[in-house]
């Protein structure tokens, strides 16, 4: 029995086949090598045409037009009018590590091309039908190339402009296994488009055409302006709430723009940092922009930016991940107080006092957060905002929580738990539903509306006991409870149906799940460009809660599976029921608060807010008699 040989060659993979037990090492051949390195870096039709493009911007290109059809699934189409390929080096564009942009293992240590593996174009070649047309500047003709599955077929002169343009078609003929993996064409194509917006706005000196089955769709001025391209690529709301970026410390600088606070979104999809206008993903700086941003916009909001980190190219290592997404640095410290500080400096003096507003949405997580807000707002109580729905009896209707009460005896069961102290009373845990007896008629205890404490917490007084009842979180968990307990849910036809812009993913994850909003009150339908349109809606909502309502919980699907799940419905639901409820400091008259006592007071099993806080706290006569030395 011969031992098996083992055979080590630079970028060869080997297979092991059997033979009497013992395997045998075999060498690949550079066609099937090549079709397993080309699964690194082509995915999908947006990995190529990141790929193309950053030759593209390498080739030091001032104009770059991408046209795909069918998601670019049959067709990508990248021109560029860049320095052009000589005769002599075009059959090398498609050999594995052959590069124009580094010559040794020093190179690699001052890397300032997007490319230096070599490897994009030859495993492109691989898996697509390739056609390369590029005239050198300068040259007086140009030729023509054409490659598919790694294959020479045509290699001829051509007369054509200077620059390059590559065509590929039919990703993965070759490769049916993976063709499976592709999305629809949609998802693809919003893919691609992620892509070339990203490109657009990391290089606002290029101007980009995005060419969509035959329809312009992107256009980019090219003038090195990144507030014109920002504007281009991320649209009019985008670009309305801006503050400029640029701070420069330890031989590094900042620049870019950031989302005023007041403009935050819920998701952190329209946060774009940029290393040396590489894309990247960067932890760290990520974490500092947050970190700037912290107490000027509330929990669970997130800031803007389209940030670019300009460093020495020797203090960042690109080299980590295959698609150069993911950055190292030789110290991370620098860079995050680099973006803390410029990002915290341009805050302050961006956003001007007067700027801020204080409006009476739920800002602040906490009740002293509240308190500040409302002295803040004392100097201008007629900034004080009032709701058109403010109907006092359409206003606290909720339908009838559940058709089933509790009996009065386990409502009386509920008043003992009642009595527990604020502190146990924060650290209960929903109870699980009991099984309700048929008893229509439920006793409401007497109550007392003695008033309002800081146009949030409702005070009643009930038997032997004053309780403080946060308005606004036992409104929405009287919605939550109505939402999920109705087997259809009330939907009304907006007069004027809202439009939504989002990121490229999160246009995904709401077109890819109009199914799921449905089923919750909403028809969403497809706008086109990023956008979707709002046509209905649940009707405890008003129309100007929709946006963001459709923003919070698209970064939701984002993060989530695609089956529709109760836990989706769950988010959607505390989503409304949060926005349809009356927020804390919005008026509201001695004669609504009884409504909304009584209301309350008959669905005792709420106790909890849908995201946890309690609804009321309880304090009674006793413990009040207490505290004045009375027992
Ligand atoms: P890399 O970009 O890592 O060098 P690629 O496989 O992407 O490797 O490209 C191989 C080579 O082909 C590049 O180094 C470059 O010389 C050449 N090339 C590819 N696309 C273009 C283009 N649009 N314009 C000019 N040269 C190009
Ligand atoms: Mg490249």
């Amino acid at each position: 029995m011969s031992r098996p040989q083992f055979v080590i060659r630079n970028s060869s993979f080997v297979i092991i086949t059997g033979g009497e037990g013992v395997p045998q090492i075999n060498i690949l051949p550079k066609e099937v090598y090549q079709l397993i390195a080309a699964g690194e870096v082509v995915e999908r039709p947006s990995s190529i045409v990141k790929e193309m493009i950053e030759n593209s911007v390498d080739a030091g290109a001032k104009n770059i037009t991408v046209e795909i059809k069918n998601g670019g699934i049959t067709y990508i189409r990248v021109t560029d009018d860049g320095c052009g390929i000589a005769k002599s080096e075009i059959k090398k564009v498609f050999i594995s590590h052959a590069t124009s942009k580094i010559k040794n293992g020093e190179d690699l240590n001052a890397i300032s091309t997007l490319g230096f593996r070599g490897e994009a174009m030859a495993s492109i070649a691989a898996v697509a039908r390739v056609e390369l047309l590029s005239r050198e500047r300068g040259a007086s003709l140009g030729s023509r190339y054409e490659i598919a599955g790694g294959e020479e077929i045509d290699f001829s002169d051509a007369g054509c402009p200077e620059g390059t343009t590559i065509v590929v078609r039919d990703i993965f003929f070759n490769t049916p296994a993976r063709m499976k993996f592709l999305k629809k064409d949609v998802t693809e194509g919003n893919s691609v488009a992620g892509v070339v917006d990203r490109m657009a706005i990391s290089h606002p000196e290029i101007s980009f055409r995005f060419i969509r089955d035959g329809k312009q769709t992107l256009i980019t001025s090219g003038g090195g302006d990144l507030k014109s391209a920002v504007y281009s690529v991320l649209g009019k709301e985008f670009s309305s709430s801006l503050i400029e970026v640029d701070y420069s410390v330890n031989n590094m600088r900042i620049s870019g723009v950031v989302t005023k606070p007041s403009a935050a979104r819920k998701s952190r999809a329209m946060q774009f940092f940029f290393i040396n206008s590489r894309l990247v993903k960067c932890q760290t700086a990520m974490a500092a922009l947050e970190q700037a941003y912290k107490n000027s916009i509330m929990v669970g909001k997130f800031p803007g930016c389209v940030l670019n980190i300009e460093c020495d190219t020797s203090f960042v290592d690109v080299n980590v991940h295959p698609a150069k997404i993911e950055v190292r640095f030789a110290n991370e410290r620098p860079v995050f107080e680099l973006v803390y500080y410029g990002v915290k400096s341009a805050i302050e003096q961006g956003d001007t006092p007067k700027e801020i507003i204080f409006e009476n949405k739920p800002s602040f997580s906490t009740a002293s957060g509240r308190l500040d807000i409302f002295k803040k707002n004392e100097d201008k109580p007629q900034q004080m905002e009032f709701r058109q729905k403010t109907n006092p009896e359409k206003f606290w209707e909720v339908a009838s929580p559940r058709q089933e009460y509790k009996t009065s005896a386990s409502f009386e069961k509920e008043q003992k738990v009642y009595e527990n102290t604020l502190e146990e009373a924060k650290s209960f845990e929903p109870e699980k539903e009991e099984p309700k007896a048929k008893a229509p008629e439920i006793d409401i205890p007497d109550f007392r509306v003695i008033g309002e404490a800081f146009k949030t917490y409702i005070i009643v007084e009930i038997e032997n006991a004053l309780y403080l009842i946060d308005k606004h979180a036992a409104h929405e968990r009287m919605n939550y409870e109505k939402l999920k307990s109705s087997t259809e849910i009330a939907s009304q036809v907006l007069l004027s149906p809202v439009a939504v812009r989002l990121s490229k993913e999160e246009y995904n994850a709401v077109c890819s799940n109009t199914e799921l909003y449905k089923k919750c009150g909403f028809l969403v339908e497809d706008f086109g460009d990023s956008s979707v349109i709002v046509r209905e809606c649940p009707s405890m909502l008003s129309g100007e809660d929709i946006e963001e309502l459709i923003i919070e919980t698209a970064g939701k699907l984002l993060e989530g599976k695609t089956d529709i799940t109760p836990e989706q419905m769950d988010w959607i639901f505390h989503s409304t029921s949060c926005r349809a409820a009356v927020k804390a400091g919005d008026y509201t008259s001695p004669y609504e608060r009884e409504l909304f006592v009584k209301k309350l007071l008959s669905m005792p099993d709420i106790r909890y807010c849908p995201h946890g806080r309690p609804v009321m706290i309880k304090m009674s006569k006793y413990e009040i008699e207490k505290l004045f030395g009375r027992s």
